[in-house]
C-alpha cells in the first residue's frame, strides 16, 4: 500500500487519450511487440515438446513448408495491422491512422477503429463456434425425432439440462426432452426479436445476469449479436459510429 509521502518522480505510464486530433504514437509499442515474435530458429531451440521439433525437422527434410516458415516470411509484420489501426470495413478505405492522418475518411479515430476491429473479431469467433454448435443442435433435433440413426445415450445429461431449463419432464421420453432442448438452443441461437435468452437464464450466475440487465447487455441471440457489430461499422461512412459532425458531409 502506498504511504502518504509517496514519491511522484516515476513515470506513471498513464495511457494517452485521443482528444480532438491528438495522436498516440504507437510505433514504439509495435516495435517492442514485433521484437517479441519467435522465429523458426527460436521454435527449434525452445519448443518444450520435442515432437514439435521432430515434426518441423522432418517437414524441412521433405521440403514441406510449415507455418513457422510462412510466419518468418511475413516479417516485418504490418505496423498498422499490428497496432489495430488499419480499417478496411468500408469501400472508402482502407484507412490507416498516422500522425498526419489521425482519422479515417469517415472520421473514425484510432479508438473507434480498434474497437470496431475487436468487436468484429469477436463476432467472427461467435460465428465460428456457433456454426459448429448449430450442426450439433440440428443433429440432436434429428436424433430426437428418429430422423438420423443416432441413439441418445446421455440420459442423465438430458435430464440435467431439462431441469436447468425448467422443462416439465414427467411422462416424457428422453428423446422428446432432447427435442425440446434442441429447439431452445436453436431459438437462442437464431432469435430475431428481443426476448428471454433461455440458455443464459438457465446457466449464467444470477448476479452476472443482473449486471448485464442493468447495462442492457443481454444478448438477443448469437445470430443477432454477430449481425450487429458487422452492420454498424458498415454505416461508418454515413457518420454513424464516428463523430456527429461527419454526417454533415452528406454521405448518407
Ligand atoms: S469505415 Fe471509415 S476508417 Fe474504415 S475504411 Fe471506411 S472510411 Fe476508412
Amino acid at each position: 500500500m502506498c504511504g502518504g509521502n509517496h514519491s511522484h518522480d516515476h513515470d506513471h505510464g498513464h495511457g494517452h487519450h485521443h482528444h480532438g486530433n491528438d495522436f498516440t504514437d504507437y510505433k514504439d509499442a509495435v516495435k517492442a511487440y514485433r521484437e517479441s515474435f519467435a522465429s523458426k530458429e527460436d521454435v527449434m531451440a525452445h519448443a518444450p515438446d520435442p515432437a514439435v521439433r521432430d515434426m518441423v525437422k522432418y517437414m524441412d527434410e521433405q521440403g514441406v513448408e510449415s507455418c513457422f516458415d510462412r510466419f518468418d516470411k511475413q516479417k516485418p509484420h504490418c505496423t498498422f495491422g499490428l497496432a489495430g489501426v488499419c480499417c478496411r470495413i468500408c469501400s472508402l478505405g482502407p484507412c490507416k491512422i498516422t500522425k498526419r492522418s489521425p482519422r479515417g475518411t469517415c472520421g473514425a479515430d484510432a479508438d473507434l477503429i480498434v474497437a470496431r476491429n475487436m468487436v468484429r473479431s469477436a463476432a467472427g469467433g461467435v460465428a465460428g463456434h456457433g456454426a459448429r454448435a448449430r450442426e450439433v443442435m440440428l443433429t440432436l433435433k434429428k436424433a430426437s425425432a428418429g430422423n438420423v440413426d443416432l441413439p441418445i445415450i446421455g440420459k442423465d445429461k438430458v435430464l440435467g439440462v431439462a431441469a436447468a431449463y425448467g422443462l416439465e419432464t414427467e411422462g416424457k421420453t428422453v428423446e422428446a426432452l432432447a427435442g425440446e432442448i434442441a429447439d431452445i438452443l436453436l431459438e437462442d441461437m437464431s432469435r430475431t426479436v428481443p426476448g428471454p435468452h433461455k440458455t443464459l437464464k438457465a446457466i449464467a450466475p444470477p448476479e452476472r445476469q443482473k449486471v448485464w440487465e442493468e447495462l442492457g447487455l443481454i444478448p438477443t441471440s448469437s445470430y443477432h449479436e454477430v449481425f450487429e457489430p458487422c452492420t454498424r461499422p458498415r454505416w461508418a461512412h454515413r457518420g454513424i459510429g464516428a463523430r456527429p459532425w461527419i454526417s454533415s458531409f452528406g454521405w448518407a
